[in-house]
């Protein structure tokens, strides 16, 4: 699953990386924490009961294949179901518990016999008219009938069509259909989904039967799904579709969009073949070949959700430019999720660290190593954005609050331990510990362990310390480092402290440093809090840079000479080097620092990341002639140069910025950009003007993430 209003609240940071400590900014202090799971989608979470984790505990069954039948009489979520659920006792059992919360039970039934039933909130308790011994497969069936309190949608068309949708991850399909609605136990499904015409359901697997030509005012669509997969992958999507076409290997692909939306989707979906290629030839050959791959698209924002051979995505998506990447993100889940399934949600960055770097690793097959840098930059970003606020390890297997994991830790982080682990590894062994890893688990669930185990005997290496520190250990190493050279002896020392609480980590470092024109390649091995380590150099080098691939996810802050950042800012030729740089001049200095920042920031063919850090180093080093132009920059086309722009002007903290943040905030249509607005006014708030605008957008902004940031603004 993802959702974007979290990583985009997380561009709207700065991060000082390997750069001198600066003043906190307000972009650190506030953010808005979105609901990951309905909020982009609905609006509004939908109402219903809290979801009560795992109501079943005592399981002696196991499900083996889900069918259900749901007949919608009108256009609207109230449905009649029929839900036969085959399961094999593990044991000598007289009565069977499922997961089932609000709907109304008719009538339970084991063959023609009709079975007594017991409800509380969350559990339906069915008794058998014999005990049954294990290992023999039953079938029961619940008749049942009713509006899900939650997990099941509805879009009554005002937001664009008309649509019903689920949507239950991490565990409400419980409100829709009785199961053992934990990730561990994979079923078989068949749904068969009646709907008043024109409306056209979607759901999981190959198209059975469809009586959609045949029946004027009815339509009966049957889906099987022949693999097996979690209850949250189960879903049903309704409206009024027309199908895009397409075809991979001999497999549909098919986009099910309203008819106006044709040309988007054959924009944003068009490569979806070129993804299924890359995925299927570096993990495993598609999991589901032998059903098809569709996106279902629904009226609403930017979620999307990888129900199997289904994926569901938020409309608005079409028209944004990170659409296709939410795309692949999805599309990576069939193999991370819907194929190896986590058996716990505390180890949900099996599923969302993996998708988020496959997402990445066939951007860097198509665009190459630049494409690589920047999204793990923007990665690392939301990463130390969230920790701020939420340090907490990947895996915390006490944690009983699983909606809490949709979060940077568990996305963000956990594709950056992938992308440690690639390094550390290497591309060869990493590659062959990835398919080892799907291989052996294929179709079946998975914990982090697992994972260590196959890399392990893929590589030979003890990763006792590398899980350990980066997996169960919250936080990141923050490096303070140190160069001094000792001419006389022709050495260059560098110090390095781990200024982090806890324990010190282990990584190489890598240092690329240039020296008469050359540069030098080396590692430092860094493992104790405090260290000093001596490398001999025949002279003074020009240039140091650390980590210059980004390979550790990490905080570094280096002291050196301005003349030596203005050198790097003017001769790298990698952005990566460049953004490095302008975060290095982000103290006050020289004239001639001052000039270089401001030509980065001004030049348009300059990467982007480069331009928002040295908006950010202008604002810092307190220049007031920084105002004008970043002040220019305000009514730039670009989202994200207006963005650094307010950060700039926010660090630069002068006055004749409030009205025209002020305005930002009262007056810009994107609610992203007033956001931005509302945080840059936050050094400003005792001046009458800021606050005036502070306190309109908390009663008045249509958002209502403005509205609650601005609130949070004015309370601090
Ligand atoms: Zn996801």
């Amino acid at each position: 699953m993802i959702n974007h209003i979290l990583h985009l609240c997380a561009l709207l940071m700065v991060v000082s990386s390997v750069a001198v400590a600066s003043p906190p900014s307000p972009f650190d202090q506030f953010r808005v924490l979105a609901d990951p799971h309905y909020h982009i989608i609905r609006g509004e979470r939908p109402k219903g009961p809290a979801v009560i984790f795992s109501a079943v505990v005592d399981k002696p069954y196991d499900v083996k294949h889900y069918n259900l039948a749901l007949n919608f009489p009108e256009p609207d979520n109230f449905f009649e179901g029929v839900a036969e659920i085959t399961v094999e006792s593990l044991r000598r059992i007289n009565q069977i518990s499922f997961d089932f919360v609000g709907m109304v039970v008719d009538a339970v039934y084991l063959g023609d016999t009709t079975l007594g039933f017991l409800r509380n909130e969350n559990i339906l308790t069915v008794g058998l008219p014999d005990f049954v011994d294990s290992g023999e497969e039953l079938k029961i069936k619940i008749v049942y009938h009713g509006t899900p309190d939650s997990g099941m949608h509805i879009s009554d068309g005002t937001n664009g069509y008309f649509s019903i949708f689920t949507l239950v991850e991490p565990e409400g399909a419980r409100y829709w259909f009785p199961c053992f609605d934990a990730p561990s136990d994979k079923a078989l499904s068949d749904l068969t989904i009646t709907v008043p015409a024109p409306l056209t359901a979607v759901s999981n697997g190959a198209l059975i039967s469809s009586s959609q030509s045949l029946i004027p005012d009815i339509h009966t669509l049957h889906w099987r799904e022949s693999h097996p997969i979690a209850t949250y992958l189960i879903s049903v999507t309704i409206a009024d579709y027309i199908v895009v076409e397409d075809e991979w290997n001999g497999m549909p692909l098919q986009y099910f969009v309203v008819d106006e939306d044709r040309e988007k989707a054959t924009k944003t979906f068009g490569r979806t073949a070129q993804m299924l290629e890359f995925f299927s030839k570096s993990i495993a050959p598609y999991p589901f070949i032998d059903e098809k791959y569709a996106i279902v698209v629904i009226p609403g924002g930017g979620g999307a959700m990888e129900h199997t051979t289904a994926t569901t995505f938020g409309r608005g998506l079409l028209d944004l430019s990170y659409g296709e990447a939410v795309a692949v993100h999805e599309l990576a889940h069939h193999w991370w999720g819907d194929d190896l399934t986590l058996t716990d949600w505390n180890h949900l960055w099996l599923n969302e660290g993996f998708a988020s770097y496959f997402d990445v690793l066939w951007y860097e097959s198509i665009e190459g190593s630049s494409k690589l840098l920047e999204r793990m930059e923007k990665y690392r970003r939301d990463y130390l954005f969230e920790s701020r606020e939420n340090n907490v390890p990947i895996v915390n297997s006490k944690n009983s609050d699983y909606n809490s994991l949709f979060n940077a830790i568990t996305y963000e982080k956990g594709a950056w331990v992938l992308h440690m682990l690639r390094r550390h590894l290497g591309d060869d062994l990493f590659w062959k510990g990835i398919q080892d890893y799907e291989k052996a688990y294929r179709y079946g669930g998975v914990l982090t362990d697992d994972l260590q185990n196959i890399m392990e005997r893929v590589s030979g290496k003890n990763l006792y310390q590398f899980f350990r520190q980066w997996i169960y250990t919250a936080g990141h190493p923050r490096l303070d480092v140190d160069f001094e050279y000792i001419r006389a002896e022709k050495t260059g020392v560098f110090n390095v402290t781990q200024i982090q609480d806890g324990d010190a980590y282990e990584v190489d470092l890598p240092v690329r440093v240039k020296i008469g024109g050359k540069w030098q390649e080396m590692a430092l091995p860094i493992l104790e809090k405090n260290q000093n380590m001596y490398v001999s150099l025949e002279s003074e080098p020009e240039i140091i840079r650390f980590d210059p691939e980004n390979w550790v996810l990490k905080e570094l802050t280096f002291r050196q000479p301005e003349v030596r950042w203005i050198t790097q800012l003017a001769e790298s030729e990698d952005w990566y080097g460049r953004m490095d740089a302008a975060r290095g001049l982000g103290v006050s200095g020289s004239e001639e620092g001052f000039q270089a920042l401001l030509s980065r920031f001004q030049d348009l063919n300059e990467h982007q990341l480069v331009r928002e850090a040295a908006a950010e180093a202008l604002g810092k080093r307190g220049d007031s002639r920084a105002f004008q132009p970043l002040a220019d920059s305000l009514g730039q086309k670009e989202y994200w140069v207006r963005v650094a722009a307010i950060a700039g002007l926010s660090y630069l903290m002068d006055e004749r910025a409030i009205p025209l943040m002020a305005d930002i905030l009262r007056d810009d249509e994107s609610a992203w950009m007033r956001m931005a607005a509302a945080r840059g006014l936050l050094p400003f708030k005792k001046n009458p003007v800021a606050r005036a605008a502070l306190e309109h957008a908390a009663e008045k902004d249509e958002s209502r993430e403005v509205r609650a940031l601005a609130r949070k603004i004015l309370d601090s």
